[in-house]
């Protein structure tokens, strides 16, 4: 009897060690860091590269403009309980800043990853007043970068998980390649005349570099600066001279200054349309294709050309954009 509760001793103590020693293994797939980021198009990178190694939170949701967003409450608690934080930098979350130097100071992980770039890869264009610009993302070959900047830190963070993170950012870097490239044919379909892109704000100078379109924003480098009626004057203007067939509405920003700029190109005998709505300071809704990264550009690209006359697939690079009949 005695040999016999032994033995069952014995059963217990190993199923105990077995237990003990399988178990990590067991739950490595588990998420086992917090990040937090700011913008969706940062919080995208992240998503893909960590893939489930850690547990992510984009702080900016769709339709939200970061250069007016002020963290709440709830933001605050989720960036001072983060492992890492992601953010943009170079001033795009301008209402964050003492936010995000609260939780540095705290002794966190905290990156701005377009603060991280090689400096090459960033404009400073001259009515920026020696700030650089921070719209990096639209353009596809200097946001890769952003990529490789948030790879290599979560490799610091995690280096168990360095073959996962080179393996996930090698897919999503070759996703962006072929973006690029579509991005680059399709835009060259339109008239060499009409490439000029009028939107709300100045967001897409890094897009214009990249595929050599002109860029006009009706308000400066942020949000916070008023246009006045003599911008909407000179951009009018350009529109009629140069027979511009349309002007872009973007997610993030009130119609009002583009439904001007039509009102103000009609006046003078010009039509000019509202080409479509893009996303320039955050992705569309969460779940849709237009919800990430690579399907923000493409929608934007594939409503830029349309728009401006030149040929490009409804549905975009992957047949997955969404269209006007879908009811979306
Ligand atoms: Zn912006």
């Amino acid at each position: 009897m005695f040999r016999g509760r032994q033995q069952g001793l014995f059963l217990v103590l190993l199923s105990v060690v077995s237990f003990v020693l399988l178990t990590p293994v067991a739950c490595q797939a588990a998420p086992h860091y917090r990040v937090v980021c700011t913008t969706g198009m940062i919080t995208d990178i992240v998503r893909n590269v960590a893939g489930d190694r850690a547990e992510i939170k984009g702080l900016m949701g769709e339709g939200v403009d970061p250069h007016l967003y002020k963290p709440t409450r709830t933001d605050i608690g989720a960036l001072m309980r983060a492992d890492v934080v992601f953010y943009n930098g170079l001033l795009l979350e301008g209402k964050m800043t003492d936010a995000l130097i609260r939780v540095a100071v705290s002794g966190k992980k905290v990156y701005a990853v377009t603060e991280l770039l090689d400096e090459q890869f960033l404009l400073e264009p001259a009515e920026f007043q020696g700030l650089y610009d921070p719209h990096v993302w639209m353009d596809p070959d200097a946001w890769a970068q952003a990529v490789e900047v948030v790879r290599d830190k979560l490799i610091e963070f995690d280096p168990d998980g360095a073959t996962t993170y080179r393996d996930n950012a090698n897919k999503y870097l070759t996703t962006m390649r072929e973006l690029s490239i579509y991005c680059e044919q399709i835009l060259q379909t339109v008239d060499e005349n009409q490439r000029v892109l009028v939107t709300a704000h100045d967001a897409f100078n890094y897009f214009g570099r990249r595929f050599d379109y002109e860029v006009i924003g009706i308000q400066g480098l942020s949000t916070q600066s008023e246009a006045g009626v003599k911008d909407i004057e000179r951009i009018v203007g350009v529109l009629v001279d140069r027979k511009i067939e349309a002007v872009f509405v973007e997610t993030t920003i009130a119609t009002r200054n583009v439904e001007a700029l039509v009102a103000g190109s009609a006046a003078r005998g010009h039509q000019v349309r509202i080409g479509g709505k893009l996303f320039s300071d955050a992705m569309g809704a969460p779940g849709t294709y237009e919800g990430t990264y690579i399907g923000m550009i493409d929608h934007n690209v594939t409503t830029i050309v349309r728009a401006l006359g030149g040929e490009a697939p409804a549905r975009g690079m992957q047949g997955k954009l969404a269209s006007p009949e879908d009811g979306r």
